[in-house]
């Protein structure tokens, strides 16, 4: 492992807030900014950005939704500009930065990102992940670009058919490594990196630094910065979390209450199973809330049909299991809702991470029956805080009132037996005893796309909070990854 230097928040951190400016960025790429609506930089993005331009190696700190992608896009679009030509010959094109992701989910959004900054330069920027048809690849190589974003497996494709040369890179990005390690990419980095030219700028980001990613970091970077922004714990001590106690069968119109009672628009509703998401769905539907799920039995196209109607305001509510939500692009949420408690407890760190990013701040609310008890304690070992279930204020719902719901209506039996949490079609395993173990699923890949680190990361301090006088103002969410593309 090199020895790194720690550039801390404090050192970083300006009397005023630094603006874009400051870097002595290139207009065209401050008009791009501007156009984006982006004024102050991400302390990601306050730390790296000059880092980066000194053409000092860097190894970052950061998860997705830090603003990390624009922290080293910046400098990278800044670096290549003053050799930047309108020519129209591939080979005055050649690719100057190779940007690595694990998913071509990310690949998308770092070829989209760069795509917006880059826009008013000269520069090239084409993206290239497996899955689709290579022949439109093949061809934006050929006409020749500077920035380049892959995913690993596609990359070489395109470097054994010769569409490819890597001999002029002299920045090499990889991002989200741990999320790389952890889909075996390691044989396929390393030829990679075997084709790069030896002298060369190597920025690292990731989540997490397990001793494999510290092994990997020291193989590749020069005396490289350290560069830290606030993980998941940070984040979350912004998040007020409230755990409200409802009976099993009024969970649906407690949802309901809520969405009204506190007027929340733009929430991800977090639903255990498949079939739970796509049933509490429709009957949110039925109460006069625009809803939609989004799980693993949903095709790509409607998936992406959600999203998009859920960034545009068509849809107030995703209703949404673990492994799908990891497939959004969604940033600084005002609200979430734990429907169901997670039966992995990351999952609890992960889903209230979805708000209070950035910055802002955010609720986490979740739904408790008893039958709960264990997956609460387990939560509450692991986020070092103690979470009182308090009562609903104002909530009659209709099972109390003798009133039955969808579920008793059908008669549906086998959901009666085992409750939500029982649907045998659970992407996960519980790890307590207090559920019953449901069938392991197929995860598709498109749901692989990272947005936090694995490692759990949580606060330390309680949050001190009257959950009964935190009704929130009506807030909309501003959808930080909801740009169209370009
Ligand atoms: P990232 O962590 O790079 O995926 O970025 C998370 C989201 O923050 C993306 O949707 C970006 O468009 C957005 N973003 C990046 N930089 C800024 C900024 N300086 N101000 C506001 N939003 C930003």
């Amino acid at each position: 492992m090199p020895e790194l230097n720690t550039l801390t928040a404090p050192e970083a951190a300006t009397a005023s807030p630094p603006r874009f400016a400051d870097f002595g960025l290139a207009q065209p790429i401050l008009q791009a900014l501007a156009e984006q609506g982006y004024q102050h930089p991400t302390p990601i993005q306050a730390q790296a950005i000059p880092v980066v331009l000194q053409g000092r190696d860097v190894m970052g700190a950061a998860q997705t939704g830090t603003g990390k992608t624009a922290g080293f896009s910046l400098p990278i679009i800044q670096q290549l500009l003053p050799n930047a030509n309108t020519s129209a010959s591939p080979a005055r094109h050649p690719v100057r930065a190779l940007i690595l992701t694990p998913t071509r989910e990310l690949a998308d959004q770092v070829a989209d990102n760069v795509k917006a900054y880059s826009r008013h330069t000269p520069l090239r920027s084409a993206v290239v992940f497996g899955g689709i048809d290579m022949a439109p690849q093949t061809a934006a190589l050929r006409a020749g670009v500077e920035i380049l974003i892959a995913t690993p497996g596609r990359l070489l494709d395109h470097v054994q058919q010769k569409t490819l040369n890597l001999s002029q890179t002299e920045i090499f990005v990889m991002d989200e490594a741990d999320r790389m390690l952890d889909m075996g990419f390691l044989p396929d980095l390393q030829r990679i990196i075997n084709l790069l030219p030896k002298q060369r700028q190597n920025l690292m980001f990731s989540a997490t630094f397990s001793p494999e990613i510290k092994k990997l970091a020291a193989s590749f970077l020069k005396n490289p910065q350290l560069i830290e922004v606030a993980r998941s714990n940070a984040t979350a001590e912004r998040v007020t979390q409230i755990i409200y106690k409802v009976e099993e069968d009024a969970k649906r119109d407690a949802v309901v209450h809520l969405l009204k009672q506190r007027e929340i628009r733009q929430v991800i509703v977090f639903s255990n199973t498949k079939i739970g998401a796509s049933r509490l769905a429709r009957e949110l539907e039925r109460a006069g809330v625009k809803a939609s799920a989004i799980h693993g039995d949903k095709t790509q196209a409607e998936r992406m049909a959600a999203l998009e109607a859920f960034k545009a305001g068509g849809i107030d509510v995703l209703v949404a299991t673990d492994v799908a939500a990891r497939g959004l692009d969604i940033a600084e949420l005002p609200c979430v809702i734990n429907y169901d408690l997670p039966y992995n407890v990351e999952d609890y760190v992960h889903r209230i991470g979805r708000t209070g990013r950035a910055g802002a701040s955010g609720d986490a609310l979740s739904l408790y029956c008893d039958k709960d008890a264990r997956l609460l304690a387990d939560i509450e070992k692991l986020i070092k805080q103690k979470l009182v279930p308090v009562e609903l204020e104002d909530f009659h719902p209709r099972s109390a009132r003798g009133e039955r719901t969808e579920r008793h209506d059908r008669g549906d039996r086998q959901s009666d037996r085992y409750g939500d949490h029982s649907e045998r079609r659970t992407e996960r395993a519980p790890r307590s005893n207090s559920a019953p173990m449901p069938r392991k699923e197929k995860v598709d890949p498109w749901f692989l796309k990272p947005y936090e680190p694995a490692a759990p990361a949580v606060p330390t301090e309680p949050k001190p909070v009257d959950p009964r006088n935190a009704k929130a103002p009506a807030k909309r969410a501003a959808l930080l990854g909801g740009r169209s593309k370009n």
